[in-house]
């Protein structure tokens, strides 16, 4: 192996993809599916690819022109740990001057900071595994390629709190029974007494599958304790999310202790140490954290062997494209988040042309090296809203928007 892995060329691309109707979680809609998709290419003409989500994608796409690409270009992937601690000081520690406002640190914003390093991150992961020609599984110690999986869906029909749309829900479901998931989650977090109304009415059809509930962070205390009670009757495995933004992981721990269902949390934190109070008292049974949101594969598997260590399993947010590499290595106490609605997640869907299967409610990994999946670079002309590459003239950082012979021709 002798790639030297020197980015030479960082491509960014901010995809937007309009869904064809709304999806309804407890209190907010998801109306498009967005990403920043990143590319590093080597001096070798390798290429790794990366992907954060997060808001606003394009807050995330500048913090990578402007602050990471004059830390990557010229560096090698092979020094990605030294790499992520540069970049992440430039969270704490920045030197440039602030234009406009009142300056303090964190000024371009820590969640977007963050994603922008996970997608970089996740590329130098994909490099590296290219490089060594081995699946990122495999360089994580595994020859595993499978991970159990959870098929994600049941949002509400509307805006409308009164309106349970049971009949959806029972087909939805319906659906993911037939792909052969065992396992499925549906949103609740609106009035606690309707969303038992809504799992009853699934539990009932289905009696033997493993139900799993999202209250995406929309509840009080009081509320939580509630439904929880009401779910427990009906056998839910966990329940997702129950308290809302200013709750801390005490109140998280406080009903835990109460709470007959275990709770499942983690995937809105921006990086290992905000996970270290939810694992520790939090008495959460599953962490949530999303590398593609928090730092990248780097980060997230430090926050995993932490949570392993405490006993608390692994299901995080999204992206089995990503996330079931690191879940292989990561023991039997793990379940990868899955979206088969082609409707819901058309970026999984049709955005790749390989890519890891999805197979009876398993997430089946590819043999080919690095993360295994490639973009169709047609999807991607068509969903990119802004793109840019970055390259390196003598030591200073050239940006030119759109370009890409990769992509944009
Ligand atoms: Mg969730």
């Amino acid at each position: 192996m002798t790639e030297r892995l020197a980015i030479e060329e960082i491509e960014v691309h901010v995809l937007q993809v309009p869904l064809q109707k709304t999806f309804w979680m407890s209190t907010e809609a998801y109306t498009t599916a967005g990403q920043v998709f990143v590319t590093l290419r080597t001096a070798e003409g390798l290429v790794g690819y990366g992907q954060a989500h997060g808001n606003p994608l394009d807050e995330i796409a500048k913090v990578i022109r402007e602050d990471l690409s004059p830390i990557l270009l010229g560096s090698s992937a092979w020094d990605v740990r030294a790499l992520w601690q540069r970049m992440f000081e430039t969270t704490f520690r920045r030197t440039k001057a602030v234009t406009t406002g009142q300056p303090h640190f964190g000024n371009r914003g820590r969640y977007q900071m963050m994603a922008a390093i996970a997608a970089v991150d996740i590329a130098m992961w994909d490099l590296r595994a290219k490089a060594a020609d081995v699946p990122l599984h495999r360089l994580l110690g595994t020859d595993r390629n499978t991970v159990p999986a959870y098929a994600s869906g049941g949002y509400y029909p509307s805006a409308d709190r009164d309106e349970l749309g049971i009949d959806g829900l029972i087909n939805e479901i319906g659906s993911y029974v037939e792909a052969g998931f065992d396992t499925a989650k549906m949103k609740v977090g609106r009035v606690p007494a309707n969303d038992v109304k809504r799992v009853a009415a699934v539990r009932d059809t289905f009696p033997d599958i493993r139900l799993l509930v999202d209250a995406n962070g929309a509840w009080t205390f009081t509320e939580a304790a509630l439904a929880a009670r009401g779910f427990s009757e009906l056998g839910v495995a966990w329940l997702e999310e129950p308290l809302a933004w200013f709750a801390n992981a005490a109140d998280l721990g406080r009903l835990a202790e109460i709470s007959p269902v275990p709770l499942a949390g983690g995937e809105q934190e921006p990086h290992k140490w905000s996970c270290v109070p939810l694992v520790e008292q939090g008495g959460l049974r599953y962490l949530q954290l999303d590398c593609t949101r928090a730092g990248g594969i780097t980060e997230w598997l430090e926050a995993a062997a932490f949570a392993t260590q405490k006993d608390v399993g692994l299901a995080p947010h999204h992206d089995p494209q990503i996330h079931a590499h690191l879940l292989a290595a990561c023991g039997d106490d793990v379940i990868q988040e899955t979206f088969p609605n082609p409707v819901r997640d058309p970026l999984w869907d049709e955005f790749f042309l390989s890519k890891p299967t999805l197979r009876d409610g398993v997430v089946h990994l590819p043999a080919a090296p690095g993360l295994g999946f490639e973009p169709d670079p047609a999807m991607l002309r068509r969903w990119s809203v802004a793109s840019w590459t970055c390259s390196s003239d003598a030591g200073e950082v050239q940006v030119r928007e759109g370009a890409s012979q990769f992509a944009v021709q």
